[in-house]
């Protein structure tokens, strides 16, 4: 398997050349140069699989650089019923009709990110110890990607990490969770402003050739591959737990920001995954719904970006959209850079509504839409605590919400949990009147010690911060 960027560079590269790195050499993205197919053979072969033997089947068709006994106790270690709390990792729940819950929340820090970073954190260690090399990760958060970071990364041999994060600013239980880590290799720097701040100096300090180069400075955004590429696991783990013949088909409706999550479902269907509908649902921040609806593409202005009660989705763009738009636009990299580089420069968004491409991303690629709002999340908590015995996430709400919009007769509809509800509870009291069930072995977290360093925002702190502690 060869990877392309979505902006046409020209010169593919294997799995883990791409693995420690963000954008292409262009500013594009990353993609397979083609989707293996898996076949309904193949499907039914994979039934009784469990979690980790899955991933390292779907993994095998995409990674190639890595020996298979490597990749198998990669699997095996990363995906573990003491990792992720269940032995089935991402157990499906029925809720009502043919609505299921997928919980993807159930690793370290009760987010789906976990998922995809704690096989991170072991990728990362192998290819730097085969490498001989060390990564210095810096970060920026306002919660749930830090913590998923950290928690991946803690105790990694060849690896520290740098994540800032708004002082005061995040939830007392997500500082809990980042601040009470010990391990040496975990720094956390608590910055004196919000987080446009932190995320500003974790760019000036990237566009520090330098300094970066000197210093290995890295990053495990949302637009790594190989993040993408674990979360499409789960996609084949739902389908199988929720069907029994591979001629059956079903929908997945995912809570989405920057199109990560989905993303990986738009490749599980594109290797030949039976999904009928992918149904992207938003909060007030609907820019990926008015792209479905509408053929409009419109990044929003800091000013136009809410801040909402599922404050993981508040986003002004959606930074994996590029991936899926260079299929839709036929794998053409001059158009895609056109759309997003020349476009977005110059107008901030474009517009698709009369070409040809915008109907396939519907007809052909099975697209659905759909928004959610504050009142809708406090609806659709309500309901399905009191007729379901269900509690979920703000999050997920938005996706239970707008799945229901787009069920089809005869089809399951496969809702993403992404996040548990102890992670988000100011929304509970006001929509339950009482606050979220919390897992036993969070008890008392916020008692714990912490660790983190407060810091006015300013670059050259942070810099020196950085040089201390890696001693060079
Ligand atoms: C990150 C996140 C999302 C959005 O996922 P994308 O991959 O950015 O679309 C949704 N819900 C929660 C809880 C998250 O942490």
């Amino acid at each position: 398997m060869r990877y392309l960027s979505t902006r046409g560079h020209a010169d593919p590269k294997r799995f883990c050349e791409i693995l420690l790195e963000g954008l292409a050499p262009d500013g594009g993205l990353y993609m397979p140069s083609s989707y293996p197919q898996v076949d309904a053979a193949t499907l039914e072969k994979w039934r009784g699989l469990s979690y980790a033997e899955l991933a390292f089947e779907i993994l095998s068709l995409y990674i190639d650089d890595v020996t298979a006994a490597d990749l198998k106790a990669l699997c095996d270690k990363t995906y573990t019923a003491s990792v992720f709390a269940t032995p089935e990792i991402v157990p499906l729940r029925a809720l009502d009709g043919n609505l299921y819950l997928e919980g993807l929340s159930n690793g370290p820090t009760l987010a789906f990110k976990d998922i995809a970073m704690q096989l991170l954190g072991n990728l990362f260690e192998y290819e730097l110890a085969r490498r001989g090399e060390e990564l210095n990760v810096l970060g920026a958060t306002s919660g749930d990607t830090g913590s998923a970071a950290e928690y991946a990364m803690r105790g990694k041999k060849g690896i520290r990490v740098f994540m800032t994060s708004p002082h005061g600013r995040m939830s007392p239980f997500q500082q809990a969770q980042m601040f009470s880590l010990q391990d040496e290799n975990i720094h956390n720097i608590a910055i004196e402003g919000v987080f446009d701040d932190c995320q500003d100096i974790v760019k000036a300090v990237s566009n520090d050739l330098a300094f970066k180069r000197k210093y290995k400075i890295g990053t495990v955004n949302s637009i790594n591959w190989a993040r993408l590429l674990a979360q499409v696991v789960y996609y084949f783990a739902g389908y199988l737990r929720s069907t029994s013949s591979a001629q059956q088909r079903v929908a997945f409706a995912v809570p989405s920001g920057n199109f990560g999550n989905i993303c990986a479902g738009h490749v599980a269907r594109m290797m030949g995954l039976p999904i009928s509908h992918l149904v992207v649902a938003t909060n007030e921040n609907d820019l990926l719904d008015e792209f479905f609806r509408t053929g409009v593409y419109r990044v929003r202005s800091g000013s136009d970006t809410h801040e909402t009660s599922s404050p993981s989705m508040d986003i002004s763009k959606a930074s994996n959209f590029e991936r899926f738009a260079f299929d839709l636009l036929g794998r053409d990299p001059v158009r895609t850079k056109a759309l997003f580089h020349d476009a977005l420069l110059a107008a901030g968004g474009f517009d698709l509504h009369a070409d040809a491409s915008f109907a396939a991303a519907s007809v052909r690629f099975g697209f659905r839409s759909g928004r959610s709002t504050h009142a809708d999340r406090l609806a659709t908590i309500r309901d399905t605590w009191e007729r379901l015995d269900t509690m979920i996430d703000p999050h997920t709400a938005d996706g239970v919400k707008v799945a229901r919009e787009h069920m089809t007769a005869g089809v399951p509809m496969i809702v993403l949990e992404t996040a548990l509800p102890v992670k988000f509870s100011a929304i509970f009291e006001e929509a339950l009147g009482r606050t979220p069930d919390r897992p036993a072995r969070f008890d008392g977290i916020e008692n714990l010690p912490k660790r983190m360093q407060v810091m006015p925002a300013d670059v050259d702190a942070v810099k020196r911060y950085i040089v201390e502690r890696v001693g060079l």
